[in-house]
This record gives C-alpha cells, sequence and structure tokens, in this order.
C-alpha cells in the first residue's frame, strides 16, 4: 500500500498568471507597476508556525480531508513556509478610491496568492494567504498581519457563509510564532502583538479597483484584457466578450452587489471599510477590517474610528455607498463601451433593484407571504421604532417571530413581554414608547392574520432569515482575548457555534443575549480601527 502524500488531491491550475500580462521585474521591491495585473513573489518563511484552527467545510470543498488538514505539511504550506509543486505566488495590482478620494496603486500588499485549484466538482478557487509578508505593493507597511484582525477576518468569513451570505472563505488560521509592531489607534501606542496568516479561498479575488487603475493609468489594452480574461472566467455564461457582454456583465455585477448588501443589512453586518478596493468584482464580501454587527439598531453606526467623523461607511448608508462603488467601476469600464448611456441605465436600475430586492428581504423578515403596496407604513414605521430606545436588531426579529399574532385579546404588556429581551435598558421604555410599539404590533398581528398564516408557519419562515447567532463584536474580542494568551479554544467554540446560526444550540445561549454593558465602550467590541 503507497501512502498518499498529503495535499497531493489539491488540483493546481494557474490560470490567472497564464493568463494576464506578468510584472517583468521579479526583486521584491515596493514600486509602481504598469502594464501588468500582478507580480511574482514569495511568501516570507515565519519561525514557528502553529494551526490555530481549519474550516471543515473550506476543506471538504477543496478536496481536502482531515488527514491532509492535520499534516505538518498543511502548516508549512498555509503558513507561507513550503510551495507546492505548481504553485506560482503572486500578488495583484490594482488601485481604489478610499473615503471618496483616487488613491493610486494599491495592491495586494500583503497579501500573497498561492495560486489556483479545481476541485472535483469544476470549480475553481484561488488559496491566498493573508500575512505572508512584503510584496511589491507594500508602500510603507510591513506586508504581516496579527493575530486579533486574522481571528476576526477567519471568524467572519466563515460566519458569513454559514448565514448564506455571499462572502470570500477561509480555511485556516495559522499563527506564526512571530511578533508584529502595531499603533492600534494610531495614537503613539505601538504594541508587539502575535503574527498571523489566514488563508482566503475565493473564486477571484478581483475588485473594483483592480479595473480602476488601468483605467485611470490610460492603459485601455490591459483594462481590456483584464475584463476579457473576468467574463471569459467567472462570467462565462454571459457569452463572448463584446460591447454587449460588456453591457451585460457591469449590469451582472450591480445586481450581484445589491444582493450583497440586502443580505447585509438583513442581519445588521457594517463592513466599515466599502472603498473600491475592498468590493469584490464578485459580489463577495470581502476585506474584513474593522466590520461590526450592529447590536443596538442605529442605522447611522459603524464601527470604524477611522470614520467616526463623517460616517461614511455607517450601516444605513451601504446600498448608497455599493452604487457609488459602482459608478466608479463604470468609469473604470467606459473606455471599453464608449456609451455613457446605457451605462448611466444600469446604475440607476440599481436603486430601483436594490429597493425590489430590500423589498422581499423585510417581507422575509417579518413572515409575510408577499410585499404588498400598503406595507410601506408597516415597515416605515418599524424602522422608527426600532430607534426609539436602543433595541438590539438580532433579537429583536427572533424574538418577533415568537410573538402570538392569532391572539388579538392579548394585554399591551402580554404583547411587550415577548420581545422585551431586545430592550438594553427597559427602564427607558415610557408609556409613550410602549403605546408606540404595542400600536405597531398589532398592525403587524392584523397583517399576518390577512395572510392566514399559522404561528409555527411563521416564525419557521422569520427563524431562517434571522438568525439567532451573530458574531457580536464583544464575542470575537473575547476569543482574541483569550487567543492572545495562547488559549485558543474560544475560536473553535465560536466557529463551531457559527456554523449554524439559525438553530436553537440549548447550551450556547449565552451567545445569544445582548452586549454586555462592559462591551459598549471598549476598545475592539464597539470601536475598531483600520490598523491590522
Ligand atoms: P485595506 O483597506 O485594509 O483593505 O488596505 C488598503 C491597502 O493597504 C491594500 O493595498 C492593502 O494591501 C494595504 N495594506 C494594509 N495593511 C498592510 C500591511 N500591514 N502591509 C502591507 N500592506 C498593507
Ligand atoms: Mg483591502
Amino acid at each position: 500500500m503507497t501512502s498518499k502524500t498529503p495535499l497531493s488531491t489539491l488540483n493546481i491550475n494557474n490560470r490567472f498568471v497564464r493568463e494576464l500580462p506578468a510584472d517583468p521585474v521579479t526583486d521584491n521591491n515596493r514600486r509602481q507597476v504598469l502594464s501588468s495585473c500582478f507580480s511574482y513573489v514569495s511568501p516570507t518563511a515565519v519561525k514557528a508556525p502553529q494551526l490555530v484552527s481549519y474550516s471543515i467545510e473550506m476543506a471538504q470543498q477543496l478536496g481536502l480531508s482531515s488527514y491532509d488538514c492535520d499534516s505538518d505539511l498543511f502548516t508549512q504550506v498555509f503558513a507561507g513556509n513550503s510551495l507546492l509543486e505548481g504553485m506560482q505566488p503572486y500578488a495583484q495590482c490594482y488601485g481604489g478610491h478610499q473615503f471618496g478620494n483616487w488613491a493610486g496603486q494599491l495592491g495586494d500588499g500583503r497579501a500573497i496568492n498561492l495560486g489556483e485549484v479545481t476541485n472535483s466538482q469544476g470549480e475553481h478557487f484561488t488559496l491566498q494567504l493573508k500575512g505572508a509578508g512584503e510584496t511589491p505593493y507594500s508602500r510603507t507597511a510591513d506586508g504581516l498581519a496579527v493575530l486579533r484582525s486574522s481571528v476576526r477576518e477567519f471568524l467572519c468569513s466563515e460566519a458569513m457563509f454559514h448565514l448564506g451570505i455571499p462572502t470570500t472563505r477561509a480555511l485556516s488560521l495559522i499563527t506564526t510564532g512571530e511578533l508584529v509592531g502595531r499603533d492600534m489607534f494610531y495614537d503613539g501606542h505601538p504594541k508587539k502583538e502575535p503574527g498571523a496568516i489566514v488563508c482566503r479561498v475565493a473564486p477571484s479575488f478581483l475588485r473594483f479597483g483592480s479595473y480602476e487603475i488601468f483605467t485611470a493609468r490610460g492603459d485601455i489594452a490591459t483594462l481590456k484584457k483584464l475584463v476579457d480574461f473576468t467574463i471569459r472566467t467567472d462570467f462565462s455564461h454571459l457569452g463572448e466578450p463584446s460591447i454587449d457582454v460588456y453591457l451585460k456583465w457591469f449590469s451582472e455585477v450591480c445586481e450581484r452587489t445589491a444582493n450583497m448588501i440586502v443580505h447585509w443589512m438583513r442581519v445588521g453586518f457594517v463592513h466599515g471599510v466599502m472603498n473600491t478596493d475592498n468590493l469584490s468584482i464578485l459580489g463577495l464580501t470581502i476585506d474584513y477590517g474593522p466590520y461590526g454587527w450592529l447590536e443596538g439598531y442605529d442605522p447611522d453606526w459603524t464601527p470604524n474610528t477611522t470614520d467616526a467623523s463623517d460616517r461614511r461607511y455607517r450601516f444605513g448608508h451601504q446600498p448608497q455607498i455599493a452604487q457609488w462603488n459602482l459608478f466608479q467601476l463604470a468609469n473604470a469600464i467606459y473606455p471599453l463601451i464608449e456609451q455613457a448611456e446605457p451605462l448611466r441605465d444600469i446604475l440607476n436600475d440599481y436603486v430601483s433593484l436594490y429597493d425590489k430586492k430590500w423589498q422581499i428581504m423585510r417581507t422575509d423578515k417579518l413572515g409575510l407571504k408577499e410585499y404588498l403596496d400598503t406595507d410601506k407604513d408597516l415597515h416605515h414605521e418599524l424602522h422608527e421604532i426600532l430607534q426609539l430606545v436602543e433595541t438590539d436588531m438580532t433579537i429583536f426579529y427572533r424574538q418577533l417571530a415568537n410573538v402570538d399574532t392569532q391572539n388579538i385579546e392579548q394585554t399591551d404588556e402580554q404583547l411587550m413581554s415577548t420581545i422585551m429581551d431586545a430592550y438594553y435598558d427597559p427602564e427607558q421604555i415610557t408609556e409613550q414608547i410602549k403605546d408606540r410599539v404595542c400600536t405597531w404590533l398589532r398592525q403587524y398581528q392584523q397583517r399576518v392574520q390577512q395572510d392566514g398564516t399559522s404561528n409555527e408557519m411563521r416564525r419557521n419562515k422569520m427563524n431562517t432569515v434571522n438568525p439567532k447567532y451573530v458574531l457580536r463584536n464583544y464575542m470575537a474580542q473575547l476569543a482574541i482575548d483569550k487567543a492572545e494568551q495562547g488559549n485558543f479554544d474560544m475560536v473553535n467554540e465560536l466557529l463551531e457555534l457559527l456554523r449554524h446560526p439559525y438553530d436553537e444550540q440549548i447550551d450556547k445561549e449565552e451567545f445569544a443575549v445582548k452586549r454586555p454593558d462592559w462591551a459598549r465602550h471598549r476598545a475592539g467590541c464597539s470601536m475598531l480601527s483600520c490598523s491590522s
């Protein structure tokens, strides 16, 4: 019997480097890279890599078994210390608009793509290490990632996947055994923190900024190569590239983006840094940085302290920001189309497309059969009452599913008691607020009765779109605090919890409650910076 070599099932197939123009310079020094989509660069070896966790679902999708993932080779490869035969590591060149301003060349400053693989179902994936050392795009930074941000990226990508939200994935989380210096709040207090590397996985990591960079440089030939490549690979159902297909492609990117944002709004996810370099061309949630989850429902909330004054990327602004970003993408691909009108039409359609998708989602969140024009007020008033006092969004929707809509004889107290858990400070609920909430609840009861849906049917339906468990900001921080002490149990516990976000998990109720008070103003729980 011959024993199989670990990872030998990975079918490495590097279409990106095979088909797109490479940077002819292979030195790893920082520079402007022209007329090329990527630069060859190797990961920097690390001292003492240790596997903290891996995603079973992601491993399985790649065709990897526990034998593969538990092997020393797995840790060495996904820490950047070894390459498998056929891997041709590279960093991508891209640009981007950051906080509304063109920032020029950015690129994979600390992401190194190991290569691409195709699984037995013919699905294509790029394997990318985040935090594996300097690249020509590292600008003034070190190419590394710290443990806290790596834990956050690892857990959140998989949590989003299990919530049914389009996202890049995470295969593994590995500590490097090295320290990385970071000034977390850019206030002159640098600290040494443990370093880590996440292996991210997606069909492609192309971003809006991947296209913008070539247009900004007037390099339309490379732009065309990249757009045609994108269409032939991840959008091949649209047909061979042509002006007509470019427009269809843009339209599909708008639709995928709208779909992703609807899901973010559904679960209360705030990305935090929706720069055009952080918007995936595939409509996947990408680049988990200072993201956060709404606790109290507040459309103006952003977790990102770097954005605290303008709140450009606040929760309620995400749909509009996505359109602003799509507008930049339209500008970037305009030279291939040379007609403004159809691009403008598609961009305008984004608004109605988003509204329609959001209407359907809101209908599902309330467990209603379909959206009726008369529901407008019901939705609007809900948006208002959620903001009267601090109301936990996740708990509210989950408890709303338990409101008895068949019994209209209930007193206000009885009605309110079902949703009471969602309130951070019940003392703040004045008579006036109680009246308003109860009036809404009674309207909701009537509306459900109009549908003729039973309590049980409605609850089951609502509980498939309103999660019980999300990665509350403080939960991630508790796991990080322990991980920084070398204890990774909670990272694995949360990974397990978040594999079933819609299920009741009787022994995990502690993770379905409101944010504890100590976490209200703690760094990492309510305030995050871009430092990672
Ligand atoms: P972000 O907005 O965090 O996605 O990053 C913006 C740009 O900064 C990207 O080009 C990143 O690759 C780069 N970047 C962020 N952190 C680092 C780092 N520690 N080293 C090198 N480049 C980085
Ligand atoms: Mg980024």
